[in-house]
């Protein structure tokens, strides 16, 4: 029988893994799994220590898991395209086989190591895995890509229903990987130069699908049922938390799909059922709000692969903006208040916590993320590709696609963008999403012991109350580095200067061409 290579990239787990599943099949088991090292992804700029430690816990759990059939994983250091080559010729390998991704630079390596592959006689296949949907599967009617979310997701939602609950096929078993194939071991994060303080949550499949049950099933409160709600207070945990399992695929997105739509089309059921005898007045508006809440949870993977799509069609994104346009945006780029936005010292109370959440836990939910985004582009007047960026090396689950998508939705400058004049008032959603204060309570500790009626805006607190208090505005917590209201009227005045260039650009082009 042929032996294959399975390389793991981001699809870090055994069930509902196509290309891992080829290869077995079509070598009746005799897989050499591998994972590669890639020093171009850890000395990137944008690489966080946080992602690097949730990897090698995945890695290790990903090990042992293949140990538990018999096989294990090979790790290699280096250049994928020579690596995979030493080990397609050590193995005697016929076909390597590996699950696609979508940015550039992968879309380049992979290309490199189709080539070397080819070269060697080695059948190269690839696999969708990544997403539900990938690019270019749904297009527009003009055959265009989607450049609109909502009726992005109708048609995704269409073809996940037409298409019905993904299968959950059974492994086939693994034949030991031959002795004479050395692996390094899987490396520690300050062997390869990484540290951090963060909490990171623990990686691999088994947590993943862990987290999945406890969201699914009701061991987590509110769970998906609760979702449509629950999802929109940042103090919380209404949310599931899949997202770095989603990210390094511990987790596959059809396994969530699958899962969300089993529940669906059980509370669909109980609705049905349902009638005003047999179902007490209480239950039925629960029964409702359930499916409602499983089938905004659907549309947030649909979001995922709206912005996956985004970038494969449009990869100038990760450069500039979508609407480019708005490229000429004259940022101020003050590095004095990016430092103060950094590390939650803003003096707006939700600012700082979810900065500072981000800080200590590589994370933030996703209201959180909208806040601090367009506070950043729109109160601070910074390039919100500083901020995505720094998130990039903050977060547990950075993603290029999704937090490109989140940047430049907050910034004005991307899909359906929120429009440049919808401008976030930190103020008024603190109040709004974090009513009681909770969230900045827990995260901006100096502020504990403020009532609730000035939770979000701290510095109204009489003078004397500031100091019974024991927290002084300006001492002990800062005051607003800047005004919202003088911040959104220079914000309006700088998007609207750029748009004005930008019609004056076309006017000239019409002229000349
Ligand atoms: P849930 O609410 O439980 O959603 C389930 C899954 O759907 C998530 O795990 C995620 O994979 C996906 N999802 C949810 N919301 C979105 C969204 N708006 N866009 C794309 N996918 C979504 N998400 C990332 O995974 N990586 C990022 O780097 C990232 N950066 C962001 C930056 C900004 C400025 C903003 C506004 C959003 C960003 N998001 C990013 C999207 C979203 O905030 C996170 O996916 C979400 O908070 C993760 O928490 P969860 O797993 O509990 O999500």
């Amino acid at each position: 029988m042929p032996t294959y290579i399975h390389w793991f990239r981001r699809d870090l787990r055994l069930r509902d893994n196509p290309a891992l599943l080829a290869a077995l099949r079509a070598s009746a088991g005799r897989v050499v799994p591998v994972f590669v090292l890639d020093d171009a992804i850890l000395r990137a700029p944008d690489t966080a220590a946080a992602r690097v430690v949730f990897l090698l816990d995945s890695l290790r759990a990903l090990d042992q898991a293949l140990r538990d059939r018999g096989s294990r994983l090979i790790v290699r250091r280096g250049p994928p395209a020579q690596r995979l080559s030493e080990l397609a010729e050590q193995a005697g390998a016929v076909g390597l086989c590996f699950n696609r991704d979508y940015t550039p630079f992968t879309q380049d390596r992979d290309q490199a190591v189709h080539a070397t592959m080819a070269a060697r006689g080695v059948e190269v296949r690839s696999f969708k895995d990544a997403v539900v949907v990938e690019a270019g599967e749904l297009l527009t009617k003009a055959g265009t890509p989607y450049t609109v979310y909502t009726p992005y997701r109708r048609q995704w939602r269409a073809r996940v229903e037409a298409d019905g609950p993904p299968p959950d096929e059974r492994l086939p078993a693994f034949a030991p990987v031959p002795e004479q194939i050395e692996s390094l071991a899987i490396p520690s994060a300050g062997e390869l130069g990484f540290s951090t303080h963060q909490t990171i949550p623990p990686g691999g499949e088994q947590a993943g699908l862990a987290r999945l049950a406890a969201w699914s099933g009701g061991e987590q409160r509110p769970g998906i049922g609760g979702y449509q709600t629950a999802r929109e207070h940042p103090a919380i945990d209404g949310t599931s938390r899949l997202s770095p399992y989603l990210r390094f695929g511990c987790v596959a997105p059809i396994a969530c799909l699958r899962t969300a739509l089993q529940t669906f089309e059980g509370t669909k059921d109980e609705g049905r059922n349902s009638n005003a005898s047999s179902k007490s007045a209480e239950t039925l508006p629960l029964v409702l709000g359930h499916s409602s809440s499983v089938d905004a949870w659907i549309g947030e993977l649909a979001w995922r692969d709206f912005y996956y799509q985004i970038l494969a069609h449009f990869p100038h994104v990760l450069d500039g903006a979508f609407r480019r346009s708005y490229d000429s945006l004259e940022w101020e780029n003050d590095q004095r208040l990016f430092e103060a936005w950094r590390t939650g010292q803003t003096g707006y109370p939700i600012v700082d916590a979810a900065m500072r959440q981000l800080n200590a836990e590589a994370w933030m939910h996703n209201r959180a993320r909208m806040i601090v985004a367009s506070f950043l582009t729109k109160d601070l007047l910074i390039d919100w590709r500083q901020g995505e960026r720094y998130f990039m090396q903050q977060l547990v689950d950075g993603d290029h696609a999704s937090n490109n998508g989140g940047w430049q939705w907050a910034a004005g400058t991307g899909t359906d963008a929120q429009p440049y004049f919808r401008i976030f008032n930190p103020t008024s959603q603190g109040q709004k999403f974090d009513a009681r204060g909770d969230y900045v309570r827990r995260y901006v500790p100096e502020l504990a012991g403020v009532p609730e009626r000035y939770i979000h805006t701290p510095w109204s607190l009489p003078a004397a109350e500031q100091r019974r208090i024991g927290v002084v505005i300006g001492r002990d917590y800062p005051e607003p580095v800047v005004d919202h209201a003088t911040q959104r009227a220079q914000a309006l005045a700088l998007y609207r200067r750029a748009r004005a260039q930008d019609r004056e650009h076309i006017t000239k082009t019409d002229t000349y061409s």
